[in-house]
């Protein structure tokens, strides 16, 4: 036998099957509570979807040490070889709606919680280590050139170029984005990365800074874009599935978690070197600077029972930090600590951290109280704190965290045209192989052969930049497209 239904408020509902109507005929009586309770909390069955990262997959696992960095973080989380801390993880792709496909050419969301005994640890971060833009200031536009024109409603090559020709600091991932991890096969198959340079602090209450890296053990494997293109209509749903199916099978996809660690003086003597700003975002620390050095072992191994509360509802933010950690003067870090939990607040609500998904795994408490869908809300606890002094000298920035270093007087500084946007990318163009260089051509030359004259020519200009066979293999490929642009 079927379960009883019930209304939300536990009473029995009397016929799941037929409304109740004046005759046979209808029209339908108001009384009917259920039907209306029904009808009105299907109408409210959607949140507002993410702006950015809106479709997305999640599961749990573990985190698992498998190496010592206790000289370098007190977080607990670290505190001994073989302890393991609950996590859960959501990918996703960036631009397109909650219904879009999951093989599109696009950045892949990488964002970790670790539910530690000291609260939660968010590393909201990517499948690429960099990204588009070095200032939040930007974000807002980067975004809309990546979504949809206010009139026609389409997407269009023409704004996403006309804002990377004109932002040369976008090239590095452009370069990543065309190249084949743009499309990679599934969310099993890719690297994750903290993306931003972090802090972490030791017992001596001493920093070095830090960019996480996670390593897939399943092995990179990309699609062509062919087939991104192919399964886009066949299976817009293609990592989901892949994802859930390999969990649900025992086949747990794990990836080796490592650091590339420095001082605050080493990467000022690297910056001298290089002249790269260590904290900005659309930069690596290249490997033969800074090792990696591997920490532990992030495995997922249990699928959500419910998308909608558990993934959907799932509202991470890169503030969030445990005793140990840190951030960084990073500009885009610094709009992200802000843009998270904003956006949370939003779209879940005033309470969210309250939902299973989000609550922490260890006690808290605060003062704060009240507002939508508040649950215990502190119950019977004092809802202030008082005023404690303790004393006038510089505190540091708590948990044992030393001060930071900043520099500089308080203005707005443009750094563009000056600061060398081409050699990381170069770099990563070099190390391609044929095969992939020609697959970086051909994917670019697709989109720039909708794009005017003008565009292209300046984002070519940038390609020349980073290495000359860099545009001449753009250039022949959009040759080969009958666009000659010599
Ligand atoms: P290394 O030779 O030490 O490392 C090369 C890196 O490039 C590896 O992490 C490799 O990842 C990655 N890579 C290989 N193919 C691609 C691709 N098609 N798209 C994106 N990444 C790829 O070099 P450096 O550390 O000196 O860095 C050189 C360039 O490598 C950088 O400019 C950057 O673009 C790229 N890179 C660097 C990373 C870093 O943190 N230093 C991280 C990722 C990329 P894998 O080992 O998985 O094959």
């Amino acid at each position: 036998m079927s379960q009883q239904i019930t209304t939300a408020s536990g009473i029995p509902v009397a016929d799941n099957q037929n409304s109740a109507s004046a005759g046979s005929r209808g029209p339908l009586l108001l009384q009917d509570f259920h039907l209306i309770e029904k009808l009105q909390h299907f109408n409210r069955e959607r949140i507002p979807e993410r702006v950015v990262h809106a479709k997305g997959s999640g599961a749990y696992g573990k985190f698992t040490v498998t190496h010592d960095i206790s000289r370098y973080t007190k977080a607990k989380l670290f505190s001994a070889i073989g302890k393991e801390t609950e996590t859960f993880l959501r990918f996703s792709t960036v631009g397109g709606e909650k219904g879009s496909a999951d093989t599109e050419r696009d950045p892949r969301g990488f964002a970790v919680r670790f539910y530690t005994e000291e609260g939660n640890w968010d590393l909201v971060g990517n499948n690429t280590p960099v990204f588009f833009i070095k200032d939040g200031i930007k974000f807002p536009d980067f975004i809309h050139t990546q979504k949809r024109l206010a009139q026609s409603n389409l997407k269009s090559a023409t704004a996403m170029f006309d804002f990377w020709s004109r932002a040369p600091e976008s090239l590095h991932q452009v370069t990543t984005l065309f190249s084949s991890r743009g499309t990679p096969d599934g969310y099993r198959h890719m690297d994750g990365f903290g993306s931003h340079t972090f802090s972490l602090i030791n017992d001596a209450g001493e920093r070095v800074y830090v960019k996480w890296h996670f390593k897939t053990q399943q092995g990179i494997k990309n699609l062509t874009a062919a087939d991104a293109v192919r399964l886009a209509g066949e299976d817009p749903d293609y990592a989901q599935r892949d994802l859930f199916n390999a969990i649900a099978a025992g086949e747990f996809p794990r990836w080796t978690v490592f650091v590339q660690t420095a001082t605050e003086a080493e990467l000022a003597a690297w910056e001298g070197r290089t002249g790269w700003n260590p904290f900005d975002l659309t930069k690596v620390w290249p490997h033969g600077d800074f090792p990696l050095q591997q920490v532990g072992v992030l495995e997922l191994n249990r699928n959500p029972l419910n998308y909608h509360a558990e993934v959907e509802q799932a509202a991470l933010s890169p503030a969030n930090v445990v005793p140990g950690m840190g951030y960084s003067p990073d500009k885009m870090l610094q709009a992200r600590l802000f843009a998270y939990h904003d956006a949370q607040l939003y779209r879940v609500g005033t309470n969210h951290q309250y939902l299973p998904v989000n609550a922490p795994r260890c006690p808290f408490h605060n003062q704060q109280r009240d507002g939508a869908m508040a649950l215990a809300n502190g119950g019977a606890d004092q809802n202030y704190a008082t005023v404690e002094a303790s004393g006038t000298s510089p505190q540091g920035l708590g948990h044992g965290e030393p001060a930071m270093p900043v520099n500089g007087p308080a203005a707005r500084y443009d750094g563009r045209g000056v600061e060398d946007d081409y050699t990381q990318a170069g770099n990563l163009f070099r190390l391609l192989p044929a095969d992939e260089k020609q697959a970086l051509f051909d994917n670019l030359a697709g989109p720039l052969s909708q794009v005017p004259d003008e565009i292209v020519f300046r984002q070519l200009g940038h390609f020349d930049k980073a290495d000359p066979a860099y545009g001449a293999g753009v250039r022949a490929a959009l040759k080969a497209r009958g666009r000659n642009i010599d």
